[in-house]
């Protein structure tokens, strides 16, 4: 299949003959993958709907792309800095790989005032998702094992299983072998029996929760940093939806005492300022996280950006920086306060149907429950009767088998005609 006017299509072809193989042998780790990544796959499936219902009004609420224009006053300063690149004063080459200082400084200002920590350990990056990766593919050992939440944003697990520590994929059971999977379900208040979990040495951690929406609270991360200091476990926190939290759950790891012996805080300005397609974040290496010889991470950590990386695209960091200025941050939070909305109406809507909805106040997420149905037949249904795109729970994990995640990343009147069409199905 090849899409043609689609741009976010995924480029996905299937060669009719093959005419030359290499004698490159595929990785074993990349034929342990399951499936494609979740949101290609999502895409795919959205575009064959759209060629069987040429007509079709879709609206998309699956894949949480944001959709409102990043405020103008933040995307004045890239415009500025990109055209200063013109001239022979406002010229930058290379930058430090780990990002302006006066940003990781703006960072850790920001979001980190009072926790400790300190510019220098703040690592910009290029997005989230990529320094996930990083850790995972370069910074952590071949044999290091890995916990993650269920369901939980497929990123942890896949680029687990691509660095080939995840072990064989076991059908019966839809997990991989070594990966130690910490079931998040309302039955336990979206947190794991730390209490039977087994030792893993990197324990991955979102909250607020993609896919569930739930943010974790201060007493459940409490027991979380003294697990994994009981344990000698790392855990990678992502903190990516902290913008959304609307009660007072932490925003970052670092509210917990005893966190920077424990933790590393992946995060980014995706969903918090529009820059999906601008790529900025950053994660936070604290100076007293050590391995077990004693040696820090951060030293480690900073040795792969440099090798790896380079740095940030100079022309988003001033973004970036705009964004932290009072007049940007309220910018930026009008936007996230748009999303927040519409994540009520939907919640509103799903419970108006008699249904279980969880997710939706501390997340642009919202977690349908539609007990004894699978979730792939959910999302079908969904998409063949309304032309509405939602995420089957199932791609997030076993634990998300039975319900959908339904994202609040939409213009107002998309989720309005959403809302309509759900209460017409239902
Ligand atoms: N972490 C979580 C939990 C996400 O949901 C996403 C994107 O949806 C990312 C990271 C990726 O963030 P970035 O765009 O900064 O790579």
């Amino acid at each position: 299949i090849l899409p043609k006017d689609y741009e976010e299509a995924p480029h996905i072809k299937y060669a009719s003959q093959v005419c030359h193989c290499t004698k490159v042998s595929r990785s074993v780790n990349m034929e342990n993958l399951q499936n494609e990544y979740l949101f290609p796959e999502i895409f795919m499936r959205e575009f064959v709907h759209t060629q069987k219902y040429p007509h079709a009004r879709l609206i998309r609420l699956g894949v949480g792309n944001t959709t409102e224009p990043i405020p103008d006053i933040i995307t004045s300063s890239m415009a500025e800095h990109a055209h200063a690149l013109s001239t022979v004063q406002g010229y930058r080459g290379y930058g430090a790989e780990q990002g302006h200082m006066e940003l990781r400084r703006a960072i850790a200002e920001k979001f980190y005032n009072n926790m400790g920590i300190e510019g220098d350990e703040v690592f910009v990056s290029d997005g989230a998702q990529c320094d996930i990766s990083r850790l995972q593919q370069m910074l952590l050992g071949s044999n290091v094992t890995v916990a993650v939440q269920d369901p939980s944003f497929p990123a942890y697990i896949d680029s687990t299983v691509i660095a080939g520590r995840a072990g064989r994929f076991q059908e019966e059971t839809g997990k991989y072998k070594n990966i130690v999977y910490l079931n998040c379900m309302p039955e336990n208040n979206f947190f794991p029996d730390l209490s039977t979990a087994s030792r893993a040495d990197i324990i991955f951690f979102c909250s607020p929760n993609n896919p569930t929406g739930n943010a974790a609270s201060q007493q459940q991360l409490k027991q979380l940093v003294e697990f994994a200091k009981a344990n000698g476990s790392i855990i990678v926190y992502d903190s990516s939806y902290a913008a959304y939290i609307s009660d007072d759950s932490p925003r970052s790891i670092y509210e917990i005492p005893g966190a920077r012996e424990v933790a590393i805080e992946v995060s980014s300005f995706s969903k918090f300022a529009g820059f999906t397609g601008v790529r900025l974040g950053w994660t936070v290496v604290p100076d007293e996280l050590l391995y077990a010889n004693g040696f820090p991470v951060i030293k480690d950590y900073n040795r792969i950006v440099c090798t790896c990386f380079n740095g940030a695209s100079n022309i988003a960091q001033a973004g970036g920086l705009a964004c932290l200025s009072a007049e940007g941050y309220q910018a930026i939070t009008t936007v996230v306060d748009y999303y927040k909305e519409n994540a009520k109406i939907i919640v509103d809507t799903f419970r108006s149907l008699g249904l279980k909805v969880y997710g939706g106040k501390n997340a642009p997420y919202i977690w349908v429950h539609f007990p004894g149905l699978s979730s792939w037949d959910v999302f079908n249904e969904i998409l063949e009767k309304t032309d509405i795109v939602t995420i089957p729970g199932k791609g997030f994990g076993p634990g998300g088998e039975e319900y959908i995640r339904v994202g609040a990343f939409a213009h107002r009147e998309s989720i309005l005609e959403a809302s309509k069409r759900l209460k017409t199905l239902f």
